[in-house]
């Protein structure tokens, strides 16, 4: 990149966000940071706002910084969304409010770094469409994602899509154990640090669900052609095969500073922060095994829902996520989110090509009923 790169991070406070500004501090001479939203989080997001003087700032409520244009709730999000001096969005927001500025900023024809799964699950026919007929790219930041973007080089040529699955702490336990795990239990990944809702989603295996539903609208695969594996090591992020056999991988140590650096960079590759260099001797193993469908009900159910189209994805991501909210304030069990999910989407009447004002209604229909399920 000869000159620098000019970005926004949507969600620069959270999990994601931070990681990624700490990859821009190490290539401080290939970017400039146009905006950064922070949400709730606003000590933070005044300390970053100090640190690397981004133009605008974008919180909750107004920050009063000498010399950043302070601008509020999902308004600052889409105005920053809409500011064409941006060369790349980072989308890091967690959950639906992601969706409607990734629009606009495809809109204004700004590149996308998406680590928000939302965005897809939600409406990944309308964003990929989008994004096509504006001749805007979307890389993904999604480890699993990244991974397989890095792998096709001809989508036409590709049989098949392999993502792996770490499995997350309930992978050798039992059922039982899984219907009896408590907060800690679910919250303690083996390998990844994360927020606490895709924790919990990890867990349970349906972020392995979203993550097929968004690697069905990314690389536009049939649900037939998308497996997944169970990798407990997390050293392959994912792979392809080929129509000829071949099978090409993504390899590499677990840290999302890759996928994010490799997100924001693309196409180009820098140092950066990469800790140390890949050794296959040290690794020396790398297990693989098929996924428990009977113990990881989810993975069942983003495959049904993604297969049936239009809103049964809005549904499954809205009722999944209510359940998870109420697993975490201790309101039922772990097993109970997949029943919850589960029956929401029989009840769901499918709208086949929602627009987005409908996809919105549907969202927030479907929580208000998974809340009075919940309430019993
Ligand atoms: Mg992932």
């Amino acid at each position: 990149m000869n000159k620098k790169r000019k970005i926004s991070i949507l969600g620069s406070t959270g999990s994601i966000g931070t990681q990624a500004l700490e990859v821009i501090e190490k290539l401080q001479d290939k970017f400039e940071i146009i905006a950064l939203a922070g949400g709730n989080n606003i000590e933070l997001l005044k300390q970053q706002a100090l640190k690397f003087r981004p133009k605008y700032i974008c919180a909750n409520e107004k920050i009063e910084i000498n010399g950043i244009s302070s601008l509020t709730g999902s308004e600052g999000l889409e105005d920053i969304c809409s500011n064409r001096e941006n060369d790349i969005i980072l989308v890091a927001v967690s959950g639906k409010i992601g969706l409607k500025p990734t629009l606009k900023a495809i809109d204004c024809g700004i590149d996308i770094a998406l680590a928000n799964k939302e965005t897809l699950v939600m409406a990944g026919d309308i964003v990929m469409k989008k994004a096509k007929e504006a001749g805007v790219n979307i890389i993904p930041v999604d480890s699993e994602h990244c991974a397989i973007h890095q792998c096709i080089k001809n989508i036409s040529q590709v049989e098949k899509l392999i993502i792996t699955a770490s499995g997350g702490p309930f992978l050798h336990k039992t059922i039982e154990d899984m219907k009896n795990a408590t907060v800690t239990q679910a919250l303690a990944h083996p390998r990844w640090n994360m927020g606490r809702k895709i924790t919990v989603d990890s867990a349970t295996l349906m972020n392995k669900g979203l993550e097929i539903i968004e690697a069905h609208h990314l690389f536009n695969m049939p649900y037939e052609k998308i497996d997944v594996v169970v990798h407990p090591q997390s050293i392959v992020h994912s792979a392809i095969e080929y129509k000829d056999g071949s099978v090409i991988a993504q390899i590499g140590l677990p840290s999302m500073h890759i996928p994010i650096q490799y997100a924001i960079t693309y196409p180009e590759r820098f140092e950066g922060i990469k800790s140390k260099s890949f050794s296959f001797s040290e690794i020396a193993r790398l297990d693989f095994e098929k996924p428990d469908f009977d113990k990881f009900p989810s993975l069942n159910l983003a495959y049904e829902a993604g297969k049936t189209g239009g809103s049964a994805t809005v549904c499954l991501n809205a009722a999944n996520e209510e359940a998870v909210f109420a697993f975490l304030n201790d309101q039922i069990r772990l097993y109970d989110i997949y029943q919850i999910t589960e029956k929401m989407m029989e009840k769901h009447n499918v709208v086949k090509t929602p627009d987005i004002d409908e996809i919105f209604e549907i969202d927030s229909e479907i929580r208000t009923k998974t809340r009075e399920i919940i309430k019993g």
